[in-house]
């Protein structure tokens, strides 16, 4: 009796060692980023599970059925360890294996631990485990010969505003004035249009929208007709080797290339707003399939997919981003049942919290691969300005320009755009504390910069519901409106609403025109006005059709007005939702170059959008194309370097992209009209699949 409670008492303890040490094991080879930097990531990965052990026991061993301490100890040991043994077994792991042989651990652990009963020996074994496995530094450059260069992107951002942060306290942005002082900046001169869409390939080719094909969000990857600095790092045409390259979150880059296309392309995932969520590696994607969830999408994941995504995020986070994770949903989940969270409280959270798993996506298969040409691209700072900047205004700016702002609002969201710059400036900390700036080449740009768009100026936005109006558009019946919605991807763009065909081609064309045709009849049935104007953007592929709401008929459309699209009618909440838009874009956006070759503390008067590409190609050690009109920003460049490495030209563009082909879902789906078209299934065969 007197032994059977004895080992009652030491069932925790030896769950408690068992769990910690299976979960330390499995964190420190498969997910070991998690254990950087080390005091927090021994509180995560050590502290967390061996206190929880004791409280889970606790509970267990109330429960009658749990009477023997084995039982309670291997049921305790599993149970705490488990989410430490997903995140080691997550597609993004180095070794998703992990995760079985942590489950051995920690089902076999407690066994000989109940004997053993040393389980702060057992959690001081694992903190030398992970102490002993130390993250090594950043290495870039795979040994090409090229210089390796790793350019970060802030959708945005401009210096006036970080310059304000920093009169306001001259203790924030650390990192952004560390590379003031140790590198070449100056402002960067954007043009109109703004789209980001289209800035982002003009940095990345070089060439004006004309010649690269991609005007704006309506366009696809499979539009660019002009290569991109890291299509000629990995297919090198000048019989100089090629590099590698790695690639976070630029607009217009998927789908990826298919295996076997563009090997030394290390990595390349999604940028925003694009419905693909493909990427290389395959699960490269948690930040996008979290955005994917908070948007009016129509491809949203599955709980399947958005549990993957979960597991990998947390399995590429260093020890500080997961702490930051952890809070944040805390935040989002206690917020919203306490404090009253709505939409707004949590949108621009998740938009922070997106570009710090990105962030952390792009540390982790650096690491792993070690490209020579880099980039990771934030949009933070520009979603949060377009809808927070009153906020941001009322605080620290003119509060007249926003009237309807209240006090409540300004507490709780008027540090939002700023802890946007923030969290920006915690990414570029971090990189300059791994990687050495005497090895390589930083270059941060943003596409525009961003400015008020005071109240006064009404720019009420009514915001098309895409999945909504498809639906309608396909009859409102169950499957015909599924279908419908199936067809196409939506995104919206300002004001307009841009609706592309998956399939491709002719098929695609003709689901458009179908489309379109419901639509121009759409109408509101309560003042009897029309609802859209249609058109298909300017590129010849009418790829996608655009929507916009009859400007002159917004201050007669109210919420409750009924409309009709097709044969449905619906009232306008359902298809409308209300957009502020309180910043907007502005042609002042930033450029810093720092690192080896470098310039220090020096201020350019200016540089253009058409400067980045060859100055990227030049900082790389590569000739640059004739037919690119932008100049290499050689006065960032120390004398040294510009004698020891001269600017090189050669004649003609950069290599062009390859063929972008179709997502592998609208390929399946291609495939399926096409076996429906030749009449070898029926488009109801359940054999036909999706
Ligand atoms: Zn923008």
């Amino acid at each position: 009796m007197a032994d059977e409670s004895a080992s009652q008492a030491s069932a925790p303890r030896a769950a408690a060692g068992a769990a910690t040490f299976a979960a330390a094991v499995s964190i420190a080879l498969s997910a070991p980023s998690l254990t950087n930097p080390l005091l927090p990531g021994l509180a995560f990965v050590v502290l967390l599970p061996w206190a929880m052990a004791f409280v889970v026991a606790w509970f267990l061993s109330r429960i009658p059925a749990f009477r023997d301490a084995r039982v309670v100890a291997i049921a305790t040991s599993i149970t705490v360890a488990l989410p430490w043994l997903l995140v080691a077994g997550a597609g993004l792991a180095r070794h998703p294996w992990m995760l079985w042989v942590g489950l051995l651990l920690a089902a076999m652990l407690p066994l000989w631990m109940l004997r053993a009963r040393g389980s702060v020996l057992t959690a001081l074994a694992a903190s030398v485990l992970l102490c002993a496995l130390p993250e090594g530094g950043l290495k870039y450059g795979s040994g090409s010969g090229l210089r390796p260069l790793v350019v970060v992107g802030m959708d945005s951002a401009n210096w006036r505003f970080i310059e304000e942060m920093i009169e306001a306290n001259p203790d924030d942005l650390p990192a952004l004035q560390e590379l003031r002082r140790r590198g070449t900046w100056a402002p960067l001169e954007s043009e109109t249009p703004t789209a980001s869409a289209r800035i982002w390939t003009i940095l990345g080719t070089g060439v004006s929208d004309a010649a690269n094909g991609i005007k704006n969000f309506g366009n696809r990857r499979s539009d660019l007709r002009a290569g991109r600095v890291w299509d000629a790092v990995v297919d090198s045409q000048d019989g100089a080797p090629a590099g590698t390259a790695g690639v976070v979150a630029w607009l217009i880059n998927t789908p990826p290339p298919q295996p076997g296309e563009q090997p030394n392309l290390k990595f390349n995932t999604p940028g925003w707003v694009t419905g693909i969520r493909e990427a290389r590696p395959a699960a490269a994607n948690p930040a996008k399939v979290l955005e994917s969830m908070g948007e009016d999408s129509t491809n949203r994941p599955g709980f399947g997919e958005l549990f993957g995504a979960m597991r990998s995020s947390m399995a590429v986070a260093d020890a500080d981003h997961a702490w930051l994770h952890v809070g944040t949903a805390f935040e989002l989940v206690f917020g919203k049942l306490f404090s009253g969270f709505g939409k707004e409280d949590l949108t621009w959270r998740m938009k922070i919290t997106r570009d710090r798993i990105n962030a952390d996506v792009f540390f982790e298969l650096s690491r792993r691969y070690g490209p020579d040409f880099t980039t990771l691209v934030m949009y933070g700072t520009d979603q949060i300005g377009h809808f927070y900047w009153k906020y941001h205004e009322a605080k620290y700016g003119d509060p007249e320009l926003f009237p309807s702002v209240r006090p409540v609002e300004v507490k709780r969201m008027g540090e939002a755009l700023r802890d946007s710059y923030r969290a920006c400036d915690a990414v570029l900390a971090r990189l300059l504390a791994q990687a050495d700036l005497g090895e390589i080449t930083l270059m941060l740009i943003s596409d525009h910069g961003m400015q008020p768009l005071p109240e006064a100026r009404d720019d009420k936005l009514l915001k098309l519901r895409g999945g909504a109006l498809l639906y309608a558009a396909g009859g409102g019946a169950d499957g015909a409106g599924e279908e419908m919605i199936a067809r196409f991807t939506t995104s919206n763009v300002d004001k307009a609403l841009y609706i592309s065909a998956k399939a491709e081609g002719e098929t695609g064309r003709r689901h458009l025109n179908e489309l379109r045709e419901v639509l121009e009849g759409a109408r509101n049935v309560s003042v009897g006005q029309g609802l859209f104007t249609l058109s298909f953007p300017d590129n010849t592929l009418q790829a996608s059709l655009r929507v916009d709401f009859l400007y002159e008929n917004k201050d007669t459309l109210e919420m409750d007005h009924e409309l009709q699209v097709g044969d449905v009618l619906g009232v306008a909440s359902d298809l409308f939702e209300i957009e502020t838009r309180s910043g907007r874009h502005h042609l002042d956006g930033f450029f810093l170059l720092a690192g080896a070759g470098i310039e220090e503390g020096k201020q350019l008067e200016r540089v253009s959008i058409y400067d980045v590409t060859p100055t990227m190609l030049h900082a790389l050690g590569k000739a640059v194309p004739s037919d690119l009109p932008g100049r290499v920003v050689t006065e960032a460049f120390t004398a040294e370097h510009q004698a020891a490495h001269p600017v090189r030209s050669v004649e003609g563009g950069l290599p062009q992209p390859i063929r972008a082909r179709s997502a592998s879902e609208i390929e399946a789906e291609l495939e399926r009209q096409k076996l429906i078209e030749e009449g070898y299934i029926t488009a109801d065969d359940p054999a036909a699949g999706k």
